[in-house]
């Protein structure tokens, strides 16, 4: 029986050789693989064996099939590489063809805007500086005026970091503004400091059309000698001027905020009315773009400067907001949606 298998498998691989298409293939392997086939029929004989023949035949017919099967697969590559070889010469591949254009994207609708405010900052000689977004309370409130029990922590719903420091104090938070990177930078770098600061700042608070428990600030923190309110003004007036236009007019009026002293908001004229009026202004003509003062003196000592010698002003305003009022959009977690159709109109 082993001779038997021995000349199948010859005459097989033999018979392999002059096959030279898929459909000749085919009919080998039924004839030599299928199931009414000798090696088969031998396979099956083995349960009518005695035990010791079984296992010497069995083995030598099961190697059988194994080398059958890897010479169709060997025959079948070389068929198939012959083949692409003519199709080759058939059709010969035009090599001056144009490729496939490959999928490019593009900068989201915010980082474009909040590369443009840092350019415009960067021109008027202000470097560009990164905090953390994981802070300190004292950071992000203390160090800025805002102690505990301050009311103006109610404004900014925190969302706290679950960690506890051995006193029981859970210290660490999101932080509620990029503010924070000023109270770090008072206590790094020495006078003068012409810095701003963008980055993304986090609220507990649920998302509707103009909010996101995650949106954009860039905050900005200036410190020398001399430094008064007009050149606080002039600055963001240039700024205004440069990102909303040069006739653009722009309104000073006095606000609070807990780290300057004074303070002002800063508004511009309506760009969708012009000044008259409308539902995007509330009918005031004016939309408020950012907060601003003059550095609270406690603010720079804690930081280490003297106030006695430098004085400071410092902003900050909402990224978000800005493309939206240039393209009137007016649904703030369309930003954050990630839909391709909104995303590549920018
Ligand atoms: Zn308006």
């Amino acid at each position: 029986m082993l001779n038997q298998l021995e000349e199948l498998k010859l005459n097989a691989l033999q018979e392999l050789k002059d096959v030279n298409d898929i459909k000749g293939l085919g009919s080998w392997r039924v004839r030599y693989l299928g199931r009414k086939s000798n090696l088969t029929k031998v396979l099956r004989s083995l349960a009518s064996l005695p035990l010791e023949e079984r296992k010497v035949v069995g083995a030598r017919a099961n190697q059988v099939k194994v080398d059958l099967e890897e010479g169709l697969r060997q025959r079948e590559r070389v068929l198939q590489e012959a083949r692409l070889v003519v199709s080759a010469k058939e059709e010969p591949i035009d090599v001056t063809l144009p490729g496939r254009p490959f999928p490019i994207g593009h900068l989201h609708p915010i980082t474009q805007t909040l590369y443009e405010i840092c350019d415009i900052f960067v021109s008027m000689g202000f470097q560009v500086v990164e905090g953390p977004e994981v802070e300190w309370d004292y950071y992000n409130f203390e160090a800025l005026n805002i102690p505990k029990e301050h009311p103006a922590r109610d404004t900014m719903s925190t969302s706290w970091i679950d960690f506890e420091t051995d006193s029981g104090e859970s210290p660490m938070l999101l932080r509620t503004h990029t503010t924070s990177v000023t109270a770090r930078i008072a206590e790094t770098v020495p006078p003068p400091i012409r810095v701003v600061e963008p980055g993304r700042v986090y609220r507990y608070e649920a998302s509707d059309a103009t909010h996101t428990p995650m949106f954009y600030q860039i905050d900005g923190f200036v410190v020398d000698k001399g430094v008064t309110i007009s050149e606080l003004k002039g600055t963001l007036f240039e700024f205004a001027r440069r990102f909303f236009g040069e006739n653009r007019k722009v309104r000073f009026r006095c606000d609070y905020f807990p780290f300057v002293e004074p303070g002002v908001e800063m508004a511009i004229e309506c760009l969708l009315c012009g000044g008259k009026g409308c539902r995007l202004c509330g009918n005031t003509g004016w939309i408020e773009i950012l907060g601003a003062g003059m550095t609270h003196p406690q603010v720079l000592q804690r930081g280490g400067i003297d106030p006695e010698v430098y004085t400071s002003f410092a902003f900050g305003m909402g990224i978000d907001r800005l493309p939206m009022l240039r393209h009137q959009i007016d649904d703030t977690r369309l930003f954050y949606s990630s839909d391709l159709r909104f995303l590549r109109q920018f």
